[in-house]
């Protein structure tokens, strides 16, 4: 395989536009692109043949516009290339289509933002990111917009906050004499995953209706030997990693690192950074991708946050950072940060958005299937802190406390056997258990959950950061010594919100208590964690940095508040059905075998010892009564959830109904560990775990 050659072959990059488009009309696109230059309509008419040519000379027959409507997912509908000309046709694609597409809007969520009856949405094409050929449809990136004009989807507001972000840096560069045509911010998304047998799958209703199991005992060998963290890859999952990267590549995916995950059966991808547009295109890809290629191996990949209890679930980390177009990254602090001004300006705007904030923040990673992780002990806490490592830790702490810097230590580092070469040490270490850590030049936020779409946090880190950024700028703009007034801000902005930093452990047992008296928020699901999006500050920074109208941003946590309840309802009534048509009949089978063995044996004689099977007669017994009467106490309680009622609804499912099935849990998986395997309904842990 030519890697260079086949690398990006199915996108309409810039390599392709150069060569297929006229000059002037290549300009203006990149012009539009690489400095976000308002597109010039008149030259859609051109790409678009250009394209269209270039996608149906690689067997491309249909196009598609592209978008990420609010239900976190893709969605496309394929239009073919085709135009009747007597009673031939030609292939064509015309600048309009490219350009806009008419969409019907009402089956897509929209949180009460548009009346049902105006059901018109609109696609439009997002230059910025490039389109693609996948299986025979050219996919042209879009966003979705109302007939109105508000926004129903994830990527607009994306767009829109990464223009805020771009025009506040401008103004922090020019105040120290810096200039550039755009800052963007980068991201790059690494992504965990499991892959299971799919013979084991299509057994378990519950993860082909949930994405996760709803119960399962755990296995006598789960992720305590640390041997499955970077070990050697099985053959199946080499080739289908293999695969993987061929395919991911041909799209212009630049993945790069792929390895065993701490849990058995779990994985992970990191791509190269990139725009955080295309990176959240990208992933979305990357998703879909991952999952079909599992599928020709007879693998299921699942992006569930916690398919399994008891070993660790999945996450996306995402790496954050701000560069002008020139490849300055402002969050680079260079070999001496405590000199470097424009840096400590940036850290602090950091720092202060992410405290400000930190509940809008917190609100952008939560659903029901990241409710699993955060908080337990593997991924971040639901607390909201800033890890800064121990030279940029130390630097502010003297900052705060008005000391001069000592630069700790050197930025050197030996890894102590002297043939190996010195090597530059990070300027922070691997903390990982912070929600928010800084590595090195970036920002690393470790809270979202594997599927996530990498939007939602990134609208609201570019945001909060634009409008720390123009607090600064408002102030420090004419301002005649800048470096004396900027360092005025940077001691007054870390002195109050150092609140937010915490340099060690976050799984402690000494950090909850400490981040309470701190006066942290630490809202641990869902339910509890997205009201914060109706308080009146958390709306207006969208609405002040041009992201969301109020009545979009209202629109979008009363959808992620819907999307919980329903989920959390889908899986209680899949527990339901699993529990009274499969588990309590066989468990009830087992009973009436083992009532049998011991009536069989007392026909021989009364003194053979049946007390094994009367001791198992009695707790599953008892196990099938309990589970009746949590059965009927779950259906009780859902009944009385009324859907449309999104904050009351979903307090009971986090309240009510999630502790509920918990209890069910419990009963069932003890129910497991003493049926007979030859009974027991379902693949266990080990089956879904070990079948690969
Ligand atoms: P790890 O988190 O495992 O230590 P790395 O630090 O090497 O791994 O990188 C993780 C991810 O961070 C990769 O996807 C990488 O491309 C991305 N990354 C590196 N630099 C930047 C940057 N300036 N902006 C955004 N992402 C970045
Ligand atoms: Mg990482």
């Amino acid at each position: 395989m030519n890697v260079p050659q086949m690398f990006g072959e199915n996108v309409f990059n810039d390599a392709v536009q150069k060569e297929t488009l006229p000059k002037e009309v290549y300009k203006a696109l990149r012009a539009t692109i690489e400095s976000g230059k308002q597109l010039d309509v008149s030259i859609a008419g051109t790409v678009a043949a250009a394209m269209k040519d270039w996608a149906v000379s690689k067997g491309a027959t249909h196009y598609t516009h592209w978008f990420q409507p609010l239900t976190g997912l893709t969605a496309e509908k394929h239009d073919s290339f085709i135009e009747p000309e007597g009673d031939r046709v030609i292939m064509r694609l015309t600048g309009k289509s490219l350009i806009v597409g008419e969409s019907d809007a009402s089956s897509f969520p929209s949180g009460g933002s548009r009346a049902t009856f105006m059901a018109r949405g609109y696609t439009a094409w997002d230059p910025t990111s490039p389109a693609f050929i996948k299986e025979g449809t050219l996919y042209i990136p879009t966003v979705f917009v109302s007939y109105t004009g508000e926004t129903l989807d994830k990527k607009s507001p994306l767009l829109r906050s990464m223009n805020a972000l771009d025009k506040q840096a401008k103004r922090i560069l020019a105040l120290f004499g810096r200039t550039c045509k755009k800052v963007s911010t980068t991201v790059g998304p690494e992504q965990e995953y499991f892959l299971i047998s799919e013979e084991m799958y299509q057994k378990r209703k519950d993860l082909r209706l949930t994405g996760r199991t709803l119960f399962g005992a755990p296995v006598s060998r789960g992720q305590e030997l640390e041997d499955h963290y970077y070990g050697v890859l099985k053959p199946r999952i080499a080739e289908f990693m293999a695969d993987l990267d061929r395919e991911l590549w041909s799209y212009g995916v630049p993945s790069k690192t792929k390895h065993n995950e701490v849990a058995p059966a779990q994985h992970e991808m990191a791509p190269v950074f990139s725009s955080t547009n295309t990176a959240v295109d990208m992933n979305m890809l990357t998703m879909e991708v991952m999952r079909k290629v599992a599928k020709k191996h007879g693998l299921i990949c699942l992006l569930h946050e916690k398919p399994f209890r008891g070993i660790n679930g999945s996450g996306k980390h995402n790496n954050w950072s701000v560069s002008t177009d020139d490849g300055f990254n402002l969050l680079d602090p260079g070999p001496s940060p405590e000199k470097n001004t424009l840096f400590k300006l940036v850290l602090a705007a950091v720092i202060k958005a992410v405290d400000d904030y930190q509940g809008i923040l917190r609100a952008s990673v939560a659903s029901a299937g990241n409710d699993h992780r955060l908080g337990a002990n593997e991924a971040p806490p639901a607390i909201i802190s800033v890890y800064l490592g121990d030279h940029l830790g130390a630097l502010v702490d003297c900052i705060v406390k008005g000391e001069d810097y000592v630069p700790v230590g050197s930025l050197e580092g030996s890894i102590g056997v002297p043939e190996s070469p010195i090597f530059p040490k990070d300027a922070t270490d691997r903390n990982r258990t912070s929600p928010f850590a800084f590595t090195g030049n970036k920002f690393e936020f470790r809270m979202l959950g594997s599927q996530a779409n990498v939007s939602d946090p990134n609208i609201v880190i570019n945001t909060i950061v634009a409008d720390a950024f123009e607090q600064f700028a408002d102030e420090l703009e004419g301002k005649e010594d800048i470096e004396s007034a900027a360092n005025a801000v940077i001691e007054r902005e870390l002195k109050a919100h150092h609140r937010i930093i915490f340099n060690l452990d976050g799984y402690g047992p000494e950090w909850e208590p400490e981040a309470l008296r701190r006066g942290l928020l630490n809202n641990k699901n869902t339910a509890d964690a997205v009201p914060v999006c109706f308080e009146d500050k958390n709306i207006r920074v969208f609405v002040k940095q041009g992201v969301y109208t109020r009545a979009e941003a209202i629109a979008r946590a009363n959808i992620q508040l819907e999307n919980y309840t329903k989920i959390i309802n889908i899986e209680a009534l899949t527990l339901l059905e699993m529990a009274k048509q499969d588990i309590i009949p066989a468990v009830s089978d087992y009973v009436a075998d083992l009532c049998a063995n011991v009536a069989a044996k007392q026909a021989v004689n009364d003194s053979i010892p049946c007390n094994t099977e009367r001791d198992l007669i009695m707790r599953l017994s008892e196990g099938n009564d309990k589970l009746s009467v949590l059965i009927t106490k779950l259906e009780d309680i859902l009944g009385s959830i009324v859907m449309e009622e999104v904050i009351p609804a979903s307090q009971a499912m986090a309240h009510k109904v999630i502790p509920v099935m918990e209890e069910m849990r419990s009963v069932i998986d003890d129910m497991e560990r003493i049926t007979s395997s030859e009974y027991w309904p379902y693949p266990t842990y080990f089956d879904l775990l070990y079948s690969v």
